[in-house]
């Protein structure tokens, strides 16, 4: 493809993809495709000869997109958003046409500075203490991961190195030396991530990877899914009878199931208990909700991470009007984690990052190669501004209240589970046998039910089978659930 047949191809795709947007609304949301459908329509080889783009383009019509699901369709209600937009379509497009893997500053200083910046951009508009900032006397900074799962591994990492220097070194060994070397893995043998049992499972992924024990505190109903202090007091009491060393903890802002927030005064009051406690590495997981902290009724939470949290991360991509990827990671000092990142061959080296004068982000994640992903963002903080940002977030806040508002009127059908949160309502069927005048659909009467389970998770089923409509069913402290939440950039009130 040369210069003229690329502008040509790009008009057309351009062209192609605002028609997509257009027409997402009166597509069906899932396809009605069957597993395995997509094999008998592309030749078994690869073409030997060149093939042209209309050819191309027109498979993309009539092949791929009957078998997409339209996370961008308003009536795209399940899981959590994933939102584009076309400022961060734009991002893409440059980044792509730049691509200039920036693990390094010198291999395209651009990148890097960009990313730096705009990282301080991000935690100014969540209203993050200023210690998440690059400018910050801690050392502290932002980075764009992957995804929240790569974020979160690659803290879990950092804290298991953090922590495991700590015992090792106070047993008076020298690092570099075998005896130093027996005993890390010994002592990492007797490692415990902790989180709760809602925390998303990238939690346990994360210790797994890390290579130490996970333990989970359990969340119930009767707290709103909530990690309570006592819950937690009690798991880390366990560990310290079975020898264990607790180093990681997972607080989430907005767990997967229901949107709960971990009670993070309390559970900082039980961290504070014990010397050994104090050394947790407390990471805040906000994967999705944490988009609402650009809207200023929510940024009160954010108060409570000025002490006690290590680090903090959350997904543009879900919430915030970036495309995937965008998940920010901040952490309170980047030491932590180029300590446990950072190996540095020979054909790394260069006089830049010997003088340590500048970021090399190859140091604060796992992947070496990095895209230019600092561009979408830019280009959506400038295109929305704030205000913008903050008009979306209560734009999915107030259709969640709406949802949640038309299930309370039902209470004769359904009763809500959880408090809705973040713009996402969970309830159920209510089982008809047990509907009476005075139920009103309030989380302190849920309680198990068959019936109810049963009936919930057909409705769910037969939506989803319908196509027309996506929503989530999932299973909260031992209740069937349906999860409804609509906020992606083409939410409206008239699907919800
Ligand atoms: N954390 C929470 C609270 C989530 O809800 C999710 C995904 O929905 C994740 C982490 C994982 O996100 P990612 O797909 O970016 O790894």
């Amino acid at each position: 493809m040369d210069r003229d047949q690329f502008k040509t191809a790009a008009h057309s795709a351009i062209d192609d993809i605002i028609n997509y947007f257009d027409s997402v609304p009166e597509r069906r949301v899932l396809p009605a495709v069957e597993p395995g459908y997509l094999r008998p329509l592309i030749p078994e080889d690869p073409p030997d000869e060149p093939e042209t783009w209309n050819q191309i383009q027109e498979d993309v019509d009539t092949k791929i997109k009957p078998g997409v699901t339209h996370w961008q369709s308003p009536n795209f209600m399940a899981y959590f958003p994933a939102c584009v937009t076309y400022p961060s379509l734009l991002g893409e497009m440059y980044s792509a046409a730049f691509t200039a893997p920036a693990f390094n500053w010198l291999c395209s200083p651009a990148c890097t500075e960009m990313e730096t910046i705009v990282m301080d951009w991000v935690a100014k508009a969540l209203a993050l203490p200023e210690c998440f900032l690059s400018t910050s006397k801690n050392h502290g900074g932002g980075v764009i991961q992957n995804s929240a799962s790569d974020a979160i591994a690659t803290i879990i990492v950092a804290a298991r190195e953090r922590r495991v220097r700590e015992v090792v070194l106070a047993e008076g060994l020298k690092e570099g030396t075998p005896e130093y070397e027996d005993r890390r893995f010994e002592v990492q043998g007797k490692m415990v991530a902790i989180a709760s049992d809602q925390t998303h499972s990238s939690g346990a992924k994360g210790a797994l990877i890390a290579g130490t024990r996970f333990r989970s505190v359990t969340a119930r109903l009767e707290d709103n899914m909530e990690m309570t202090g006592p819950r937690l007091r009690e798991v880390l009491e366990k560990c310290d009878k079975d020898g264990l060393i607790p180093y990681h903890l997972t607080m989430t802002l907005g767990t997967t199931n229901t949107c709960s927030v971990d009670r993070f005064a309390e559970i900082k009051a039980v961290l504070q208990e014990k010397p050994a406690w104090q050394r947790i590495w407390v990471h805040v997981d906000a994967a999705y909700a944490g988009a609402a902290l650009v809207a200023d009724e929510w940024q009160y939470i954010t108060k409570n991470f000025a002490e006690g949290v290590d680090s903090f991360n959350m997904n543009m991509h879900k919430w915030l009007l970036v495309n995937f990827d965008a998940s920010v990671l901040f952490v309170r000092n980047r030491l932590d984690l180029t300590n446990a990142m950072d190996i540095t061959p020979t054909y790394l080296r260069n006089p830049y990052s010997d003088m340590g004068t500048v970021i090399d982000y190859r140091n604060w994640s796992i992947s070496l190669g990095r895209r230019f992903r600092a561009l979408k963002i830019w280009f959506v903080m400038r295109s929305y501004g704030l205000n913008g940002l903050k008009a979306h977030i209560r734009k999915g806040v107030e259709l969640g209240d709406l949802f949640a508002g038309l299930v309370r009127g039902r209470s004769d059908l359904f009763e809500i589970v959880t408090k809705p949160s973040f713009g996402l309502t969970v309830f159920r069927v209510k089982n008809p046998q047990k509907v009476s005048s005075e139920s009103t659909g309030t989380s302190d009467r849920v309680a198990k039910d068959e019936v109810a389970d049963s009936l919930s998770k057909k409705v769910s089923e037969l939506v989803n089978a319908r196509g027309e409509i996506f929503i989530t069913a999932t299973v909260v402290d031992g209740v069937q659930v349906i999860r409804v939440v609509s906020a992606n950039a083409l939410a409206e009130e008239k699907y919800v």
